[in-house]
Parts: structure tokens; C-alpha cells; sequence
């Protein structure tokens, strides 16, 4: 299996922009050698999918709401996702469960209404500063799955420590693989054997110049970018340091 490696553009750039950045990325999608995710704001979907079709690139929202249609202003359905041609949706990201104070139930129904329309899932888990240091990462993380992630899920875990998010800090590969390895058991735990398939991505300050040594950690299967992935050159880079998974 190939390592997907994910660009999360959060709330930057414009429709124009986004689209030539999107077509250098799918430009050298062929030579990468890993599977390529971007995941523009909503309003950029429409020109980013324009810009990749035909290309391996594919892309997704940054969340979605759990209902199909109704009287929710300002959010965005899983099925309208899928009507712009997403193929993928960000989902439980810190920086959503903090400010729009998402809770794992949420994220579980959300993983639900992506799953009704066929959209992957890429669950983001991590733990704070605060309880990594208090010795409670693993208990946290364990927590957010059981309570993310319903029967039968079929996507991508993102572990992004959220500690790391853009601050240029990351954990050691000793803590990213003890990290993942727990959160591989809590999967097939869960889902039995095909817990086992899924894509344990890291995310985390991840740069070209860290990215090697951090997809090289046993059970990393890609990574989440954030500020790095906004820069053609730096994501592409990325991509290059992917390895192939057993
Ligand atoms: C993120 O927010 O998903 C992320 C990983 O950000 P950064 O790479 O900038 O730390």
C-alpha cells in the first residue's frame, strides 16, 4: 500500500490561486509515488476539483455537517461534498474540536454522514501539551477512537499531537511509533481484521526537512500537512519522502 499524504489548506488562499497551486501539485502526482489528498475551503472546491480533474490528485473538505440537507446556516453536507466532487473529508480536527467545540459524538456522526455518500473519513485524534505531560496521551487518544469511530468505519486516523500543530515542534519517532502502534491494536480491537488496512497518518509540523524521518516510523501510513502544504514545493517534497507500506 501506498502512503497518502493529505494537505489540509485550512482557511487560507483564493479560488485562482488554489487552482494553479492544485495543478503543479497534480503535475508531478506520477513520479511521487505516494497518494495525494488537498483539502481547500469550501469555497475553493469547486475551482480545486476543476483544476485536478483528470489527475490522481483527490480532494476533500476540511468537515461537513452530520445531516444531509436542513436548517443549519452556514454549514456544509457530506452529500454536497460528494455533489462538488470530493472524494474525502477532514474530520474532528483540533482546531474544530476546540473552537467550534466539536465533541466525539459529533465526529462519529459526521464519520457516519461521510460514510452514507461514499467520502473517506480522515479522523484527526491527538493529545494536548497538558496531558502529555501529565502521562494521559495514550488514555486521551484511546478515548477519542472508541467514542470517534463507529462499527464498520473505513477511513484514515489522523494522530496530530496538538501540541505540534504549527508550532515546529514534533514528537520523537520513539513517541510518534508508540503512538501509532497503540492506536493500530485500538483498530483491529475495533474493527478486527480490517482495522489492520487502515492509514494511520501523522500529522504535526511536518516539513521537507523532518518528513523523511517521521513517514519512515513504523505504522505511519502518510502524513497531515498543514502550513507545508500550502507551498507546492514543500508538499511535493513531502510526498517524495513517502515509503512504500508492507
Ligand atoms: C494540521 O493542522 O493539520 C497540521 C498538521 O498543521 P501543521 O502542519 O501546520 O502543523
Amino acid at each position: 500500500m501506498r502512503q497518502l499524504i493529505a494537505g489540509n489548506w485550512k482557511m487560507n488562499g483564493f479560488s485562482s490561486e488554489s487552482a494553479s497551486l492544485a495543478e503543479t501539485i497534480a503535475n508531478a502526482a506520477d513520479e511521487v509515488g505516494c497518494d495525494l489528498l488537498v483539502c481547500p475551503p469550501f469555497t475553493q472546491l469547486a475551482a480545486v476539483v476543476a483544476a485536478l480533474r483528470g489527475s490522481k490528485v483527490a480532494v476533500g473538505g476540511q468537515n461537513c455537517h452530520a445531516a444531509a440537507n436542513g436548517a443549519h446556516t452556514g454549514d456544509i453536507s457530506a452529500e454536497m461534498l460528494g455533489d462538488v466532487g470530493c472524494t474525502a473529508v477532514i474530520l474532528g480536527h483540533s482546531e474544530r474540536r476546540h473552537s467550534h467545540h466539536e465533541t466525539d459524538a459529533m465526529v462519529h456522526a459526521k464519520v457516519l454522514a461521510a460514510t452514507r455518500v461514499g467520502l473517506m473519513p480522515v479522523v484527526c485524534v491527538g493529545e494536548s501539551e497538558s496531558e502529555r505531560d501529565a502521562g494521559h496521551h495514550l488514555q486521551v487518544v484511546g478515548s477519542q477512537i472508541a467514542a470517534s469511530l463507529p462499527k464498520g468505519f473505513a477511513g484514515a486516523i489522523a494522530y496530530e499531537p496538538i501540541w505540534a500543530i504549527g508550532t515546529g515542534r514534533t514528537p520523537t519517532a520513539a513517541n510518534v511509533e508508540a503512538m501509532h502502534r497503540y492506536i493500530r491494536e485500538a483498530l483491529v480491537t475495533r474493527l478486527g481484521a480490517s482495522g489492520a488496512a487502515v492509514r494511520i497518518l501523522y500529522g504535526g509540523s511536518v516539513k521537507p526537512d523532518n518528513a523523511a524521518k517521521l513517514l519512515a516510523v513504523p505504522e505511519v501510513g502518510g502524513a497531515l500537512v498543514g502550513g507545508a502544504s500550502l507551498v507546492a514545493r514543500d508538499f511535493l517534497a513531502i510526498a517524495r519522502s513517502s515509503v512504500s507500506l508492507a
